[in-house]
């Protein structure tokens, strides 16, 4: 269905973001991965998929680094056809405990990074007249809970800045969709899980279910493939009219 497209995924070295990217190949998309840690490893697990794949390692805080990954994407594809703006990272503290330093970075990475590479992809976009942009929010961006302000704030904004540019495009090819996960077993997840193992001076195993109790009522996590086929829907002909939504798969979190 995507042979012949370009996607760009941020963040898709590990996690949802390379689980987006491997169902994006899978429908015959050419990817562009972008992350941190080792590339090789992702490289290769899309590369099998039968696709070109190519890798750009821009630090989504820095602006200057995402106009360069958006040049080299070009470069050596065309041009971007479907936009998945993915990296996050998470940090939990009260607001008065909050550094700084770490609010500062939660809102380049979660949210200000998308609007650099959605300004830099939608021009093409709207001359070839098609496109897909796909923001990857969290259930936080509908919801809200204690200690991760920079989170919700970065969630909730990205939300709005979905809606925002599904409008400007609303005549054209382009859409622009956010998707809503709940608890989704990545590392970024893992880490709370075993923060709060180790905090509590409980087994894993019990956080984990703790994690789960408080906030999915199906106390059942997400999966990345589950994700991935809910981004190849938004990437369809059907959703051609699904604009500017913001898409709970939580398990239902939101619904409470
Ligand atoms: P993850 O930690 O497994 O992956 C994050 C990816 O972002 C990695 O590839 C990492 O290298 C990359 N990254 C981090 N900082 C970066 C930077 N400065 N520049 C470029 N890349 C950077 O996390 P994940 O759980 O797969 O999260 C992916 C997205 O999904 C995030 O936006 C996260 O907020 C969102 N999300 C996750 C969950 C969950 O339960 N895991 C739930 C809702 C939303």
């Amino acid at each position: 269905m995507l042979k012949g497209k370009t996607a760009l995924v941020t963040g898709s070295t590990s996690g949802i973001g390379l689980g987006i990217a491997k169902a994006l190949a899978q429908q015959g998309a050419n990817i562009v991965l972008n992350g941190f840690g080792d590339a090789e490893g992702p490289k290769s697990e899309v590369a099998a998929l039968g696709v070109q794949v190519e890798y750009h390692g821009a630090d989504m805080s820095k602006p200057a680094q995402i106009e360069d990954m958006m040049k080299f994407a070009a470069s050596k594809f065309g041009r971007v056809d479907i936009l998945v703006n993915n990296a996050g990272i998470q940090y939990v503290a009260n607001v008065e405990d909050f550094p700084a330093e770490r609010w500062d970075a939660i809102i380049a990475i979660n949210l200000t990074s998308a609007f650099h590479t959605t300004r830099l992809a939608v021009p093409a976009m709207r001359q070839a007249n098609w496109g897909r942009i796909v923001n990857v929010a969290s259930a936080h961006g509908l919801v809200a809970s204690a200690q991760k302000s920079a989170y919700v704030a970065s969630k909730h904004g990205i939300v709005g800045f979905t809606k925002s540019v599904a409008l400007e495009t609303a005549r054209t090819g382009v859409t622009c969709n956010a998707i809503c996960p709940g608890w989704v077993l990545t590392p970024l997840v893992q880490k709370q899980i075993d923060d709060r193992a180790a905090r509590e001076g409980i087994p894993v195993s019990q956080a984990q279910n703790e994690l789960l109790g408080e906030k999915q009522p199906s106390l059942q996590f997400t999966t990345v493939d589950q994700l991935g086929a809910l981004a190849v829907f938004f990437c369809s002909p059907t959703a051609d009219q699904v604009r500017g939504v913001a898409w709970q798969m939580d398990g239902g979190w939101t619904a409470q």
